[in-house]
C-alpha cells in the first residue's frame, strides 16, 4: 500500500538550507514529521481524500525562522498593553480589543494604548467632540473593565464595567484639573482627561495589588501566549528565550506538560546568583518537543548605549570611563563550573571587547579543565565589540556567537559615538570576520528590544543600512543564504537541535514558513515588504495570511 500524506505543499519555491538537497518544489507532511521533499509529481502520489493540500504557486518556502535570542515574558508584557497606535477607525479599535477578550479571564483588566481619534479616517459613529462613546465597546467586554489610554497621554477611555468598578455615574462631579466627557444628557461617555484619568487608574491599581499567586501566574501566562502567538505571525517556529528566572521555568514546564506551548522553546535560566548556585545542582533538564531547559544565561557587562558595555580602552565619548563589569569573574566562574558538571550550557552577554575577551579567556579555562566534556557549544550571546585577535577564538573554541542583526542597524547612531570610527570599523557586529573564520553565528531580535520580525532583522542583516538610508560598515554584511543560515540551521545547532530542526529534511520535525518574497533573490528594497503567508509547526498550520 501506498504511503498516505496528511498535508502536502506543492508548487513551491523551496529551499530546503539543506546542503544535500538546496531546493525543492514540494514537501509532504505525515503527522510532525516531514516525510518527503522533492518533486511535485512525487508528492501528488502521497494525497489521498482526508489529505490537507496546500498549492503555493511558487511562493518561497523555507524552514520555520529560529529567533536564537529574545524575551519570552518580554515580548508579552509588550503586547499586553495592547497597541493602538496604527488603528484607522474606532471599529477597528472596538474589533480589536473584543478580539482580546478571549485572553482575558472575567473582571480581569485589559489595557491598551496609542489610539487617537485625529488619526482615525473617519469620526467615531456617534461622537462628541469628535470622541467616541463607549456603548458600543462595553457591549462587547461587559465581563473585563478596559482602559485605553490616548496617544497624548492626557485621556483615557473608558468602558462601562470600568465606570462601574469606578462609581462613575451621571452625579459624578469632574475633579480639579480634569473633566468626564458627558454626552447632552450628562452621562459619561467614557472619555476621562487631566486629572479626571485617575478616577479610572486608581481602581486598576488596586486590582494589581490585590491580586493572588494564582492571579500572579495566570498573568503570566497570558503573556507567555501573547507572546507565542506573535510568533506565530511572524513566521517563528523557534525561539531562544534569553533568561528566565526559575519561577517562570517552572510555568512553562506545566504548559509544556499540558501540550500548550504553540512554538519550541529553548529557555536559558537566569537567576540570582545565589539562586543559581543553589538550585542549578539537581535541577530536572527538560528535553521534549516543545520546551528544552539545558542552558543558562548569565551576565558579565551592560549595554552600549548607557556606557555599562565593559571596554579595554576607555570610551570615545566619555574619557576614562571602560563600563562595568556587572558579575564578578569569580562568580561566573563557579556558575560555570556548576553547569559544565550538571550539563548545562552557557550563554553570557557580553557586549564590550573586554567583555567578551575576559568571557572567551573564562570559557577556554573551563574547557581545558573538563577535557573529557565535549560538544559543550557554550555561547556569546551579542558578542557585539570585538578585539581583532579575540575573533578568531570563537571558532578555535568551538563558541557559538549570538547575534541580532538588527542591533547592528538600530545602534548605529552611538556606536560611532561610543566607540570611536576605528574601533567600530575593526570589531562592531564583525559577522564577516567572524564567519570567514568558520564561527557559528545564530541571529536573534532580542525581542522586545526590537520587533520580533524576522524580515527586519534578515533585512538588517544582509544590507546594514539603517532606517535613515545609511551603510554601517557594509563589508560586514552576511550573504543573504548566510544570513538565512543564522536563522535556521544555526540556530538548531546553538540549542542542540539539528537533527531534528533547522532545514526541510526528510524525518525532521516539520516547522515550515511560506513567505510572499524569495528572500534569496528578490530585489533588496522588496525584502521588507515580505509577508508571511503560512507557519507551520509540529506539521500543522498554526498560522494563515487569508
Ligand atoms: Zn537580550
Amino acid at each position: 500500500m501506498q504511503e498516505q500524506a496528511d498535508l502536502v505543499l506543492l508548487n513551491g519555491n523551496v529551499i530546503t538550507m539543506d546542503i544535500s538537497n538546496m531546493y525543492a518544489e514540494a514537501i509532504a507532511i505525515k503527522k510532525n514529521k516531514i516525510f518527503y521533499v522533492g518533486r511535485n509529481e512525487e508528492a501528488k502520489k502521497l494525497i489521498n481524500n482526508s489529505t490537507q493540500v496546500i498549492d503555493l504557486n511558487g511562493k518561497f518556502v523555507m524552514p520555520g525562522f529560529i529567533d536564537s535570542h529574545a524575551h519570552l515574558i518580554g515580548l508579552g508584557e509588550s503586547l499586553v498593553f495592547i497597541n493602538l497606535r496604527n488603528v484607522k477607525s474606532w471599529e477597528e479599535v472596538i474589533k480589536i480589543i473584543s478580539n482580546a477578550t478571549k485572553y482575558y479571564k472575567p473582571g480581569e483588566w485589559i489595557i491598551g494604548s496609542g489610539w487617537h481619534q485625529e488619526k482615525f479616517n473617519s469620526k467615531p459613529k456617534p461622537n462628541i467632540n469628535g470622541y467616541p462613546i463607549h456603548n458600543e465597546l462595553s457591549r462587547v467586554t461587559s465581563e473585563n473593565p478596559v482602559l485605553l489610554y490616548h496617544a497624548s497621554g492626557h485621556a483615557i477611555f473608558a468602558n462601562a464595567k470600568a465606570m462601574e468598578i469606578a462609581n462613575i455615574n451621571k452625579q459624578t462631579t469632574d475633579p480639579k484639573g480634569g473633566t468626564i466627557l458627558r454626552d447632552n444628557n450628562g452621562n459619561p461617555i467614557g472619555i476621562f482627561e487631566e486629572n479626571a484619568m485617575n478616577l479610572i487608574i486608581k481602581y486598576w491599581e488596586d486590582y494589581l495589588r490585590k491580586r493572588t499567586k494564582e492571579e500572579i501566574k495566570n498573568d503570566y501566562v497570558k503573556k507567555i501566549q501573547l507572546a507565542i502567538n506573535e510568533c506565530i505571525k511572524n513566521g517563528i517556529t523557534s525561539f531562544h528565550d534569553a533568561g528566565e528566572p526559575f519561577e517562570i521555568v517552572d510555568i512553562l514546564n506545566q504548559l509544556a506538560d499540558s501540550e500548550k506551548l504553540g512554538i519550541r522553546l529553548y529557555v536559558m535560566i537566569n537567576d540570582k546568583i545565589e539562586i543559581l548556585k543553589e538550585k542549578l545542582k539537581n535541577y530536572k533538564l527538560t528535553t521534549n518537543r516543545f520546551l528544552n531547559i539545558r542552558a543558562i544565561k548569565l551576565y558579565i557587562d551592560g549595554a552600549l548605549g548607557s556606557r555599562g558595555a565593559w571596554l579595554h580602552e576607555p570610551y570615545n565619548d566619555l574619557p576614562n570611563h571602560y563600563g562595568s563589569n556587572v558579575t564578578p569573574l569569580r562568580d561566573l566562574e563557579e556558575i560555570c563550573d556548576l553547569a559544565i558538571n550538571n550539563n548545562f550550557q552557557v550563554s553570557i552577554h557580553a557586549i564590550g571587547d573586554r567583555a567578551n575577551h575576559e568571557v572567551l579567556n573564562l570559557y577556554e579555562k573551563i574547557f581545558k579543565k573538563y577535557p573529557d566534556k565535549k560538544n559543550l557549544r557554550w555561547r556569546i550571546e551579542h558578542a557585539q565589540h570585538l578585539n581583532e585577535s579575540d575573533i578568531k577564538r570563537f571558532a578555535q573554541l568551538g563558541i557559538i556567537a549570538s547575534m541580532q542583526g538588527i542591533h547592528c542597524t538600530s545602534d548605529a547612531s552611538f556606536v560611532i559615538e561610543r566607540l570611536g570610527d576605528i574601533r567600530a570599523k575593526e570589531g562592531a557586529y564583525a559577522w564577516r570576520k567572524l564567519l570567514d573564520v568558520g564561527t557559528i553565528i545564530c541571529n536573534g531580535t532580542d525581542a522586545p528590544v526590537e520587533e520580533i520580525s524576522p524580515i527586519k532583522n534578515f533585512y538588517a542583516t544582509v544590507t546594514r543600512k539603517t532606517l535613515e538610508g545609511n551603510y554601517f560598515f557594509p563589508e560586514q554584511k552576511m550573504t543573504r543564504l548566510e544570513a538565512l543560515k543564522s536563522y535556521t540551521i544555526n540556530g538548531a545547532y546553538a540549542s542542540f537541535q539539528e537533527d531534528n530542526l533547522g532545514t526541510i529534511t526528510k524525518g525532521k520535525l516539520a516547522d515550515i514558513v511560506v513567505l510572499s518574497n524569495d528572500l534569496l533573490n528578490c530585489p533588496e528594497d522588496e525584502i521588507l515588504s515580505t509577508k508571511v503567508l503560512y507557519t507551520i509547526i509540529d506539521g500543522k498550520v498554526v498560522y494563515s495570511a487569508n
